[in-house]
């Protein structure tokens, strides 16, 4: 598949279908280290979205879909994740702005861009326990991708599995950033939620490519 319009609102329909399918999965992991309504965040604030991509004009660019999915998240999403997806697709949509079709550059500048995002507004380190444990291998791996010469879905195959493994990773940490940094010592042994949820939607994105 071509990297387009059609890509773009595939990758968040199917982001909503598995965030959906992930719900309490995503509560139970942030019932251990947080107030355990990251799945109910994330599914409100998708079900939103996938309500609203009909709205989308037929001139819509990949780029008018990421925003759709910020302005949509920051509006209908809480807690600490919803400003922080929110800008994390934002700030993707204004990476790849005016761009039809997407090729491995600017696949890794979106996650770039996202990843940055999350960084300027949420002033997380790798390391800290949060989805930026999981966004910023992607970015890597991507990376390391296109400079390989992979396709688009190899490239976006990378990020995923980069993102996984961040996320699993997260497991033997501590907190320094959200509730979870709370808890101390206590948090260690189990996996950051919004790590994982950026893992869901990063998998989606290979997916459907
Ligand atoms: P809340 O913590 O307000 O209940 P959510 O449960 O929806 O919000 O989201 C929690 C997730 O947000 C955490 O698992 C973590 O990945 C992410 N998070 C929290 N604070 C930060 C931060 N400062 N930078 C990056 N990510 C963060
Ligand atoms: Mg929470």
């Amino acid at each position: 598949m071509a990297l387009g319009t059609e890509w773009a609102r595939a990758w968040i329909t199917a982001s909503a279908r598995v965030i959906a399918e992930h719900r309490v999965e995503l509560i139970t992991l942030d019932r251990a280290i947080g107030d355990g309504d990251h799945g109910e965040n994330m599914d409100r604030g998708f079900s939103a979205v996938l309500a609203k991509l009909p709205d989308l004009t037929a001139d819509a660019t990949p780029g008018d879909v990421l925003k759709l999915v910020a302005t949509t998240l920051i509006s209908t999403v809480g807690g600490a994740s919803g400003p922080l997806f929110g800008t994390a697709y934002l700030k993707a949509a204004g990476a790849i702005a005016g761009r039809p079709y997407l090729d491995g550059t600017a696949l890794v500048a979106l996650i770039a861009a996202a990843r940055d995002g999350i960084v300027l507004r949420g002033k997380a380190a790798v390391g800290d326990k949060t989805m930026i444990d999981s966004w910023t291998p992607a970015v890597d791996a991507a990376g390391s991708a296109v400079a390989a010469g992979k396709s688009e879905a190899e490239v976006l195959k990378a990020a995923a599995d980069a993102a996984e493994q961040g996320a699993a990773d997260t497991e033997p940490l501590v907190a320094r950033k959200g509730r979870a940094s709370y808890l101390g010592e206590r948090a260690i042994g189990h996996r950051d939620p919004g790590a994982q949820s950026t893992a869901l939607l990063l998998r989606a994105a290979a997916d459907v490519a």
